[in-house]
């Protein structure tokens, strides 16, 4: 078959490519968001302790035992697990009512009450977060400070309610969040910035102490939240201050960045990537929201390096450069959350998060599978019964969650000392940050899946999806189709994978072929006009076996060549493969 179309959406070169035989039977596909987002609820019950005020865990280590034990920084007097406030924990909290409404539960639990309490104690008599600020510096420091990334979640918690309930209060509570983290701004003409980025300030004076010093370089995640917050509580201002906040992302106005500044040219940065995404997605999203395309370009050449620096199944490096190949599964969660917003722009992007969702968070979700327990069972076999049994229950209460920085093909990315107690001892990294990111990705493939638009809807990535607008239902991976049951009256646009060959693409209405127009942004959708309700849509295309090589270059000097085995958008098999607890099957 002709590679063009493969080699256009992959990196790296295609060695051989063949199509798929046709199916006998029509297979759909297993992968169901509603049932890994049920599984995720299961983490974010378990994760927080309410015996310490449910306090959250950062430092989990899941092959050691205990496989929580503080050790970034030991409890102190501000917490059990320091490094967890006002970031893990305004993590999970945004990601309760996303996975409850993806699993159909409608009541928030006591846990989910408990952590929502938690966080919103940290609100103090100015409106603002005041937290211990070790989730920034990694290291012990003394007394509380303003946690603007803690403020931003927690005006969007509030934007949130207020959209659910109508409750005035949490409005005006939103309202002196976003006058608070508006008067911290340092004005550069027309534009604004904030000395230091994202890290705690107090009494005018910014963090540096530990991972700051490194962080005041990133850029701050504030662009997202004000849109939010805008939207929902309806107040233009913050989208005022959201277009001077990426005017100074655009112009550079924070001084002091080096090299963590992206070039405006390439997109290129050197250093911590997830800070930088968890800032662009915003960008993105205005880009959107204004039409105007400075935004949208900005935010994808960066996409776009990063991507470049990792794969395309949805592992990227958690620092360019890095000492090792790992992930971080943070910065898949926000590749994700800009990969739908670029898609809106260039369709395409979509691939990138169907593979991510299918490849990456599927497969990094952390479960006690066979080969965990009986690695486990090794590791701890000089240990009494009762002990390992205890141990594995204690683990299944994170069972749900993701692992955080996977090696490109292992959970494992620390080898050298398996089993020890400590986040980074044990083998397995799962920083807490990590799994409410992961499931903040399930829930952007979920909500963008079916997308409606004046006079019609648009079904962007092939998932089940039980939409009020449309119904659909996805063909494995291998087979290529997805069907579209119409549950509106109006234009149904369908957009199978960039990759598949558009002369072979073929649609079917109510069983009977029909002729296949091309429409919305890049010509990318198969289209069909005057779709009744109950009618039924199927498109389908070839679906290609093909070989990948790339090299990962986020390490310099030790770069890893991949070859990767695909059908369609799913990863078969990955040479090297892990040695530990492989994510792919053997090669
Ligand atoms: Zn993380």
């Amino acid at each position: 078959m002709d590679a063009t179309a493969l080699e256009a959406q992959f990196q790296g070169e295609i060695l051989s490519a063949a199509l798929v035989a046709e199916p006998e039977t029509p297979r759909t596909d297993g992968l169901d968001l509603p049932r890994m987002a049920a599984r995720a609820l299961n983490y974010l019950r378990g994760n927080p302790d309410p015996a310490r005020g449910y306090e959250c865990k950062f430092d989990l280590g899941p092959l050691g035992i205990p496989a929580h034990e503080p050790r970034t920084v030991p409890p102190n007097e501000y917490g059990h697990d320091p490094v967890s406030i006002g970031d893990t924990d305004c993590r999970m909290m945004l990601q309760y009512a996303r996975m409850r409404a993806m699993a159909g539960e409608a009541m928030a639990c006591e846990v989910e009450q408990g952590v929502r309490g938690r966080v919103l104690g940290y609100l103090c008599e100015d409106g603002m977060a005041w937290t211990n600020p070790a989730s920034w510096s990694g290291t012990p420091i003394a007394g509380y400070w303003i946690n603007k990334w803690a403020s931003a979640k927690i005006m969007m918690l509030l934007a949130n309610d207020f959209a659910a309930t109508g409750d005035e209060a949490d409005r005006a509570r939103a309202r002196k969040l976003f006058e608070g983290l508006k008067s911290l701004a340092v004005w550069d003409g027309p534009r604004a910035y904030y000395p230091g980025g994202g890290v705690p300030v107090k009494d005018g004076q910014y963090l540096t102490e530990g991972w700051a010093e490194h962080h005041s370089k990133n850029y701050p995640s504030i662009v997202e939240p004000c849109l939010e917050y805008a939207e929902l509580c309806g107040d233009e201002e913050a989208v005022d201050f959201a277009v001077a906040m990426a005017e100074g992302f655009l112009a550079s106005s924070q001084p002091g960045q080096d090299e963590l500044r992206i070039d405006p040219e390439t997109g290129a940065f050197g250093g911590h990537v997830h800070l930088h995404t968890h800032a662009l997605i915003g960008v993105a999203r205005l880009g959107i929201l204004t039409g105007d395309e400075r935004y949208l370009d900005w935010a994808e050449q960066a996409y776009d390096f990063i991507r470049h620096h990792g794969t395309d199944y949805g592992w990227y490096p958690e620092f360019i450069p890095q000492h090792t190949h790992g992930a971080e599964t943070c910065v898949v969660g926000d590749m994700v959350a800009l990969g739908v917003w670029l898609g809106q722009r260039h369709p395409h992007c979509f691939d990138h998060v169907a593979r991510t969702v299918r490849n990456y968070l599927r497969l990094n979700q952390f479960f006690l599978t066979d080969d965990f327990v009986a690695l486990f069972g090794r590791l701890h076999a000089d240990k009494p019964r009762e002990v390992v049994a205890a141990a594995l229950d204690e683990l299944r209460k994170l069972e749900g969650g993701f692992v955080s920085a996977p090696a490109p093909d292992d959970w494992v990315r620390y080898p050298d000392t398996l089993g020890a107690t400590g986040r980074s001892a044990n083998g397995i990294d799962m920083m807490g940050c990590c799994p409410p990111e992961g499931m903040r990705a399930l829930w952007e493939a979920w909500r963008w899946t079916v997308q409606e638009l004046p006079g019609g809807v648009r079904v962007n990535l092939p998932f089940h999806r039980d939409h009020p607008a449309a119904r659909v239902t996805a063909g494995a991976p291998e087979q290529g189709w997805v069907r579209v049951e119409a549950r509106r009256e109006g234009d149904v646009q369908v957009r199978p994978p960039a990759w598949a060959t558009r002369g072979e693409v073929t649609v079917q209405r109510s069983e009977q072929p029909a002729p296949v127009q091309w429409s919305g942004p890049d010509d990318a959708y198969v289209t069909c006009t005057n779709v009744k309700v109950g009618e039924t849509l199927q498109v389908h295309w070839p679906v290609p076996v093909f070989v990948q090589r790339q090299t990962l270059t986020s390490v310099p000097g030790r770069e890893l060549d991949l070859t990767i085995q695909w059908e369609g958008d799913e990863v078969e098999a990955l040479d090297p493969c892990g040695q530990h607890l492989p994510i792919f099957e053997r090669c």
